[in-house]
């Protein structure tokens, strides 16, 4: 525990350390004794491997982290990394935010992150294949994964293609396990996946941005209107949660005016068009030399810009204390986990941005995995027991009407009245409905505390509440 009475250098704070002061901040408005604020804070199994890879003619010794931070429910969950900067600070500090995300949008799963330091990027796919498949057996060998154990998922430099590895390598080990395609979520639609989760991240950011600037007083607070028509819009990323936050908030009128990259940033006042940038990025690997806009070499300067809403949708600690001062936003939404250190968030709290902190609006992603993992124990599509029966129900309605009206229906209406809720609707449904959930939950969290708290803060006492009742529905603690 910190000495209270020696005060925090905010700006030598590790990212787990970050993450532990967040929840220190947080945790006198839960009333929760010290003992079981220790226990929710700690991290409860750390499982550090090294094995060897063939790189061709050579031998190379990898490391690689699975981190369960919570086991007050189970299973386990969170995504796996592949990135040079992987370390076990960083896998505890990323598994520590999904024990808080989890409960804050009521996904029943304790929090968990893996991690493996390689650069996807520089290595090729069958050596990729490799360490993923010699990553899940390590898994398996200690008990780590399983459908009712620890469940991974996609997260910065891993997606489908991984989650199908590990899939395989999973059910081989486990031949027979009824539930075994719950051992992972985010895998391809072929392999037991469900429609929405690739986009289901950015897609909640936006459902929840809309939520957030619907409200007139809060918005009046920060100087803006309400409605995300016409906001103006930047965003850090354009790997998968930055594209499809960045495409899905254009569909929204919001008006994306500059998408940073790690090698250039690309600005156009009018709105960038996101898939022409995103099809040019993965045929010319970089944003360089794209020919719409104005290509900036110094990307990090692309988040200073003058704007509404800035999303980080990379990595963490892309805002600290020495560009806080000169960011422009009024709204900065955390895609990417930990993108605002401590230092910075305390001087943008002083400039009055409303910061939406990670473990609410980046919740889409393990949201709709929870789904994806019902889906997988169940072993039936959403949708696929009531559509038809929807849709023979309300043709029988409009059926109706016309005849008691005289009148006919048009016949371009019918159809999307009688349209029977397929898996991609119920997924987006239950998505809208979660994050709009949260965020009342936070906003009340924080209007009813007469002084002032953060967005954070509310966000972390509303997730510590809820793990410490179910801590107190298991009896452990009086
Ligand atoms: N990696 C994502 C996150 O940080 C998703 C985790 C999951 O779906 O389990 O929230």
């Amino acid at each position: 525990m910190p000495d209270k009475n020696i005060p925090i250098d905010l700006k030598k704070l590790s990212f787990s350390d970050s993450v532990s002061y967040y929840f220190d901040k947080a945790a006198p408005f839960t009333g929760a004794p010290q003992g079981l604020l220790d226990q929710i804070k700690t991290c409860n199994s750390i499982y550090k491997m090294n094995f060897p890879v063939k790189y061709g003619n050579e031998v190379r010794v990898i490391e690689a982290y699975r981190v369960q931070h919570s086991h007050h429910r189970m299973p386990t969950k969170g995504g796996i990394r592949y990135s040079m900067q992987v370390d076990q600070d960083e896998v505890m500090a990323l598994a520590a935010l999904m024990t808080y995300k989890c409960a804050l949008v009521d996904v029943p799963f304790g929090g968990a992150k893996g991690g493996i330091k390689i650069s996807p990027r520089q290595t090729s796919p069958e050596i990729l294949e490799n360490i993923t498949r010699r990553y899940t057996t390590e898994l398996v060998k200690k008990n780590f994964i399983g459908p009712g154990i620890d469940v991974p998922a996609p997260d910065y430099g891993t997606g489908e293609r991984e989650m199908a590895w590990i899939l395989d390598t999973y059910v081989t080990l486990n031949p027979g396990e009824i539930n075994g395609y719950g051992c992972v979520t985010g895998k391809p639609i072929s392999q037991n996946g469900i429609h929405g989760r690739t986009e289901a991240t950015g897609r909640g950011v936006v459902y929840a941005l809309n939520e957030i600037c619907s409200f007139k007083d809060d918005m009046k607070d920060i100087g803006l209107e309400t409605g995300l028509e016409g906001k103006r819009v930047i965003v850090q990323g354009l790997g998968n949660v930055g594209y499809h936050t960045a495409r899905i908030i254009a569909k929204y009128g919001a008006k994306v005016i500059a998408i940073a990259e790690a090698d250039g940033a690309v600005y156009d006042e009018n709105g960038i068009d996101i898939d022409d940038l995103y099809k040019y990025r993965q045929e010319k690997k970089s944003v360089k030399g794209y020919g719409k806009g104005k290509v900036i070499a110094d990307s990090a300067s692309a988040l200073e810009l003058e704007c509404d809403i800035l999303i980080p949708a990379a990595l963490e600690r892309q805002i600290t204390e020495k560009n806080a001062p000169r960011i422009k936003a009024k709204i900065i939404a955390e895609a990417a986990n930990g993108p605002v250190t401590p230092a910075a968030e305390k001087i943008l709290l002083k400039k009055g941005v409303m910061i939406i902190p990670d473990i609410f609006i980046n919740a889409g992603g393990v949201t709709v995995s929870y789904f994806e993992w019902l889906k997988n124990l169940s072993h039936v599509r959403f949708g696929r027991m009531q559509k038809r029966w929807e849709e023979k129900h309300q043709t029988g309605f409009i059926k109706l009407v016309e005849e008691l009206t005289g009148k006919t229906v048009p016949k371009a209406r019918i159809e999307s009245l009688i349209h029977g809720a397929d898996e991609i609707d119920l997924v987006n449904s239950g998505l809208e409905d979660t994050m709009i959930e949260a965020y009342r939950d936070i906003r009340e969290f924080k209007k009813r505390r007469k002084s002032e708290i953060d967005l954070r803060t509310a966000a972390f006492a509303v997730s510590i509440n809820k793990i410490k009742n179910s801590y107190y529905a298991m009896g452990i603690f009086p």
